[in-house]
């Protein structure tokens, strides 16, 4: 097994030719996507020297420094660059508010402007999947590939992994004395802590390990692909965007590239893997007649195979923020001087070092909504600053300068269930977004006790140097139903979409266990959207663990 280090002190290892033109346009595999999943896919395929694989991607190469610096985070998800900057559909259960959905659009796709944070869900997620018949897919089964893919900064150990690409790290003192305080807050409340989200025992409150190494982003591509871009069978084009997945009947052939302005075809002769994410990859298949014939005919659009559920089953955990002002402490608000942003922005590029250094999640908890539950179902993460300073942050265009902080709390395994459908035919042009939001009463029921239980960490002791008034929802806000307008009018999107192209043992499943799309040959699909049901926490590292698998599974067809 390949276990490449990524070099954390600049971005190397891109050498000109693999970027650039090839000659010969016939692959063993073609990887459509260099995101979290994509990059793993393409890295672990071209191990073997006898094959050739071509991973191909519609952003660019990444090399804009700032991508690596952690605090730019919230600028780049708000930003266009490096970004699908997508927007939803009116959604019903938000009084048909849209939301932002930024996608990454770059070598490393999301893990490139994400917020780095490093959960894996509870291990009961996965063994939920393997109870509707997913064998292999057991939290037992899947932490093999957990384990590969993690170089965890205490070592390895029976639920860690140490070497793999990934670094799996926590600053070793906290960036503000605020996360310690929400800690304590909790404990104050009775809640248990945990040193470990990934650990045994992982409810309560804690600190989060990220994807950060010596203060910089390491995003998938960062991780699986600088050292191995060097290898002569591994071929990498970014600014190339498949406009549709070529079929001979129901084989799949080769994709037809847009490189340029110009379509271009390369052909593969094993297989084609999708890693387009749980917006593009639902979308990629449509547009290459694949999908619910009705919808298809209606675009005008081929059918190629009849797959009424690729596109539905978009699962998305939404967020609120309770928010209070701070007195008599520094938060982010510091940083929203234009010399002190730019002068933070520089040290982190340079050095790794310094307020910009880090992404400002660092503690959180996982809740119980109801003591009476077996575990938890309420994530959250808490931040040294308001909201606006938080995401809005942009070095050169500083927005606020509040003294606050704020926990955002959402249910981990949402019922509700939004779609992705196409707009047009056009591969250029955005497919329509609905995740319906709260249309189940239990989702929103669920962040509503959220809301109080926040309140009451927030009306500890451990606060009382520095709690302000609060600013959201506000305290005139108290009743089951203010609560649930005040959430309906401000909860967004936190960016953990999957399931477009669910995995499942029955039938009507997009994809089967081994991740082939069914109802035609020579397609897998190994991103997010395989998830059948969206994992408890936050979303990279079950794909990258599902990458890793797949390409287990490619590898050794059984
Ligand atoms: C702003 C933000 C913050 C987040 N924060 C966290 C976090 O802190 N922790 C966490 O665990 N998760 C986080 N997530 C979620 C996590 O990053 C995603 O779940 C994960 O990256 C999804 O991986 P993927 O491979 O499915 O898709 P992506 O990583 O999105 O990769 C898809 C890639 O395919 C490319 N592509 C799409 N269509 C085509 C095409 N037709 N041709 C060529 N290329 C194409 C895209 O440009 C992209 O690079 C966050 C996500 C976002 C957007």
């Amino acid at each position: 097994m390949l276990q490449g280090k990524a070099d954390t002190t600049r971005r190397s290892g891109w050498p000109k030719r693999k970027l650039q033109n090839v000659t010969d346009p016939h692959y063993d595999y073609i990887v459509i996507g260099a995101g979290s999943a994509g990059c793993v896919v393409a890295s672990r395929l071209s191990e073997d020297p006898k094959v050739r694989v071509l991973l191909v991607e519609a952003g660019g190469p990444g090399r804009d420094p700032l991508l690596r610096v952690p605090l730019m985070a919230g600028a780049l998800l708000r930003g266009r660059r490096h970004n699908w900057s997508y927007v939803t559909e009116p959604i019903p259960g938000l009084g048909e508010r849209r939301c932002k959905w930024p996608r990454g659009k770059v070598l490393g796709g999301s893990s490139a402007i994400n917020g780095m944070v490093h959960v894996r869900g509870l291990p009961s997620d996965y063994d939920a999947w393997a109870q509707t018949g997913l064998s292999g897919w057991s939290f037992d089964d899947v932490l093999p590939y957990f384990r590969r893919s993690e170089d965890f900064e205490s070592g390895a150990d029976e639920l860690h992994g140490a070497g793999g690409p990934l670094p799996v790290t926590r600053r070793e003192k906290p960036s503000s004395p605020l996360f310690e305080t929400f800690v304590a807050a909790g404990q104050q409340a009775g809640f248990p802590t945990t040193d470990d989200f990934n650990g045994p025992a992982p409810e309560g409150f804690g600190r989060y390990h990220f994807n950060i190494r010596g203060g910089r982003r390491v995003s998938a591509a960062d991780a699986y692909l600088t050292v191995q871009a060097d290898r002569p069978n591994l071929d990498i084009w970014p600014r190339t965007q498949a406009a549709r997945i070529l079929f001979d009947g129901c084989r799949a052939t080769g994709v037809e590239l847009i490189r340029s302005g110009q379509r271009i075809t390369v052909t593969a002769n094993r297989e084609i893997i999708l890693s387009g994410g749980t917006v593009n990859s639902p979308q990629l298949l449509m547009l290459s007649g694949v999908g619910d014939g009705e919808h298809l005919r209606r675009h005008g659009i081929p059918v190629v195979a009849e797959r009424k559920e690729i596109g539905r089953n978009l699962q998305d955990h939404a967020v609120v923020r309770v928010q209070y002002s701070a007195v008599g402490i520094n938060t982010l608000a510091r940083l929203m001087r234009v010399d002190r942003a730019v002068l933070a922005v520089v040290r982190a590029m340079l050095f790794g070092t310094g307020p910009a250094s880090t992404f400002p999640l660092e503690a959180g908890a996982y809740l119980k909504s109801d003591p009476a539950l077996d575990e938890p179902d309420l994530q959250s993460h808490f931040l040294p600053g308001l909201s606006t300073a938080a995401l809005n942050w942009n070095p050169l265009r500083p927005t606020n300068a509040e003294d606050g902080f704020f926990a955002n709390i959402y249910a981990m395994r949402p019922v509700s269930r939004g779609q992705i459908r196409l707009a047009g035919k056009d591969p250029l042009v955005a497919p329509s977004i609905q995740p319906n939001y709260f249309s189940d009463p239990d989702d929103i029921a669920r962040p509503r006790r959220g809301v109080r239980l926040l309140r009451h960490i927030f009306s500890q002791v451990a606060f009382d140097r520095c709690r302000g008034h609060e600013i959201g929802p506000g305290p005139e806000v108290t009743s089951d139903e203010e609560i649930d307008a005040w959430i309906r009018e401000t909860a967004d999107a936190v960016f953990h979409p999957v399931g477009t192209c669910r995995m499942g043992a029955d039938v009507d499943a997009v994809v089967d266990g081994e991740l082939r799309l069914r109802g035609v040959e020579g397609v897998r699909v190994v991103d997010a959207s395989v998830m059948p049901r969206i994992t408890s926490t936050n979303t990279h590292a079950p794909t990258v663990m599902i990458a890793e698998k797949a390409a287990d599974m490619i590898r050794q067809p059984r």
